[in-house]
């Protein structure tokens, strides 16, 4: 064992200056599409991508960008295989292959992360760990996976192998975390499928709890190898509060934090909200959320694993109320099933959270032809040195009477016909002072539509929606068309 320890000294993780070399082969990975571009030139392109996607919908709000913009990202991946001459390679796969391309010091992920894998890649040989081999199926290790704790510093480590017996287990435990003591856990993760997903279905811990722990907008967050936690935690902080601040909760409300995760959304919501409901699809992420709503003592949150659309429907099905949604699908986008549910449980507010800003286009151009506006949008930077984007978006219900009272500035423009037009708020005082009664912009609309001085009243709206709109009772209408007969209108 001692041998085996010596001949595990790893080599020095080399370091260099990111910004004055740069990375040598970033044309190569693909990661990083915009390497070699000044950083604010690229908030600048983000920014006009977002305009040009986004800007039909509301103003896109200035992009917030990173104070430091390198080694941001606290997870790193690495696929392991062997070249031509038989030495051990690792690093991520070229873009649309499964060529790994070596990587000694990635300019955007964390050092640390970086360090251990370089540390695990030296050990392999004295610990005859062989590399996995995609073809043949022969060989043990085929990715390591390294997370780090952005204010907690735990570090777990995910040693992906195609089957489930590591040599000399213990042994190997020891020498690792003698070169890094701040390893929190380590994690063997089956991967014995012929996939191209990178982490199998069955984890074992062989050092530590088997997650780390991390803290975000002043909660604690447990996370397991296989839940979603965002990769850039600074920027997340700034990414949640916009997200929470544009729910605008003032403690009553019932919110849905659709694909939540571990839990983040709601659970940072939680303290500023009645009731908060999660749904994921991921049961580890679930499992997580739950742990992690008891550890933060939040008892009004409760997370359900399924499919968020299924979920929807169910809950538009049982007439459920939900005030406010937040939702942060993956970068596809979400689906019609979740998206018309939404529209029917009709939320005040839809706090959409998305790393696509094409599908994010999508979404929201069903959203407003169903019955609401988008308000804010807000891009953050989550992904420096890519060409990849975050933005947070604000969308609020559109009610029935204001829509109308817009719909018919733009009607009562087409009729310029019309010798005579009074606005819907001298209408009202004529009825009130003529016949004692009060009406509202709909009953006129509704009115005006049966007269025939403006169409579409209910144009947006579904059928549900103009079933459930109240209807002007028969003496309320008498006395509107009275109102438009002495204003000359019908
Ligand atoms: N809101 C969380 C997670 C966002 S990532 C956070 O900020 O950390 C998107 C999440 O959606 C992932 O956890 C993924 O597992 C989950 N997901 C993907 N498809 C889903 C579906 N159809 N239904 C529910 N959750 C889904």
């Amino acid at each position: 064992m001692e041998n085996k320890q010596t001949k595990a000294a790893p080599k020095a993780y080399p370091k260099r200056d990111a910004l004055k070399t740069g990375c040598p082969v970033s044309r190569k990975c693909g990661g990083c599409q915009y390497q070699g571009m000044p950083y604010k030139e690229q908030l600048k392109k983000k920014q006009k991508q977002e305009e040009t996607l986004l800007g039909k919908f509301c103003k896109v709000s200035p992009i917030i960008g990173m104070e430091q913009p390198l080694h941001y990202r606290n997870k790193v991946h690495r696929a392991f295989d062997r070249d031509r001459k038989g030495n051990i390679i690792c690093g991520p796969y070229e873009a649309g292959t499964h060529h790994i391309v070596p990587v000694e010091n990635c300019l955007i992920e964390d050092e640390k992360c970086q360090e251990i894998i370089y540390t695990i890649s030296s050990m392999l040989k004295s610990f005859k760990i062989k590399t996995y081999d995609e073809d043949t199926g022969y060989g043990l290790l085929r990715h390591v996976m390294v997370r780090r704790g952005f204010q907690s510093g735990e570090i777990m480590v995910v040693l992906v192998l195609g089957s489930p017996i590591l040599p000399s287990k213990n042994n190997f435990v020891k020498a690792l975390r003698k070169v890094h003591p701040e390893i929190t856990t380590i994690v063997l993760n089956i991967n014995d499928k012929k996939t191209s997903m990178v982490l199998g279905e069955r984890d074992i811990p062989i050092y530590g709890p088997g997650f780390i722990k991390d803290r975000l907008c002043g909660c604690t967050f447990r996370i397991s190898p296989r839940s979603f936690y965002q990769v850039n935690p600074v920027q997340t902080e700034t990414l949640y509060s916009e997200a929470i601040r544009f729910a605008g909760l003032t403690g009553k409300e019932t919110v849905f934090d659709a694909y939540c995760g571990i839990g983040t959304i709601g659970l940072i919501a939680a303290s500023h909200a009645k009731k908060v409901i999660g749904v994921e699809l991921n049961k580890d992420a679930v499992r997580d959320a739950r742990i992690n709503a008891r550890e933060n003592h939040i008892s009004n949150a409760d997370f359900c694993q399924g499919d968020a659309g299924e979920f929807m429907m169910a809950m538009a099905e049982n007439e459920q109320h939900v005030d406010v949604v937040f939702m942060d699908p993956p970068r596809l986008g979400s689906d019609k099933k979740f998206l018309s549910s939404v529209v029917r449980l009709s939320p005040e507010r839809i706090i959409y959270i998305s790393c696509g800003p094409q599908s994010l286009a999508a979404d929201l151009k069903y959203l407003t032809k169903n019955q609401y506006f988008v308000e804010k949008i807000q891009p953050v930077e989550m992904f420096a040195y890519t060409s990849h984007v975050e933005t947070v978006c604000l969308l609020s219900k559109l009610h029935a009477d204001q829509h109308i009272e817009v719909e018919l500035q733009m009607d009562e423009l087409d009729l310029m016909a019309a010798e005579s037009k009074a606005t819907y708020e001298e209408i009202k005082d004529y009825v009130l002072e003529h016949s004692g009664l009060k009406v509202s912009s709909l009953y006129i609309a509704q009115v005006k539509e049966k007269c025939g001085i403006i169409e579409r009243v209910n144009y947006n709206l579904l059928k549900s929606e103009i079933a459930r709109q109240p209807k002007c009772p028969p003496e309320k209408e008498a006395a509107i068309r009275e109102a438009l007969e002495h204003f000359r209108m019908i």
